[in-house]
């Protein structure tokens, strides 16, 4: 991988931890939190998100105190498994790319059936600075 290419996965992940940050800033705030303590974010193994950019990106927005974090917020990222379906002999199972091959009637019928979800879960806000 060249450097620049580096640069711009992380940028990606990046502007996507800014916008949850944000968003469940903005969303505690009006449930009259003052401080957000944790975030739940499920990552798919072929979401196109890489998690350690992404909890990378939550250091640094921590760091510079963005929205309700604080410096002992923490992010919890939710692994979310590939799995694959094949509609011909519905046997199931954990492809390395999007579109693969049925391992089991060598044909492309197969359907994603989870590794694609990236979200927020949940957050867990506090009123309370102490904790
Ligand atoms: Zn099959």
């Amino acid at each position: 991988m060249k450097r620049n290419e580096k640069g711009a996965f992380l940028m990606h992940e990046m502007s996507l931890m800014f916008e949850i940050i944000h968003l469940v800033s903005e969303d505690a705030a009006v449930r009259g939190f003052t401080k957000v303590k944790k975030i739940d974010v499920i990552v798919g193994d072929l979401s196109n998100v890489l998690p350690d950019a992404l909890e990378l990106a939550f250091f640094y927005l921590r760091k510079e105190k963005m929205g309700l974090l604080d410096e002992k917020s923490q992010l919890h990222i939710i692994r979310e498994e590939a799995k694959s379906r094949c509609l011909k002999c519905l046997y199931e199972f954990v492809p390395d790319y999007r579109i693969a091959l049925c391992p089991k009637c060598d044909l492309p019928s197969c359907v994603l059936i989870s590794g694609e979800t990236f979200r927020t879960e949940s957050y867990e806000g506090s009123d309370n600075f102490e904790n």
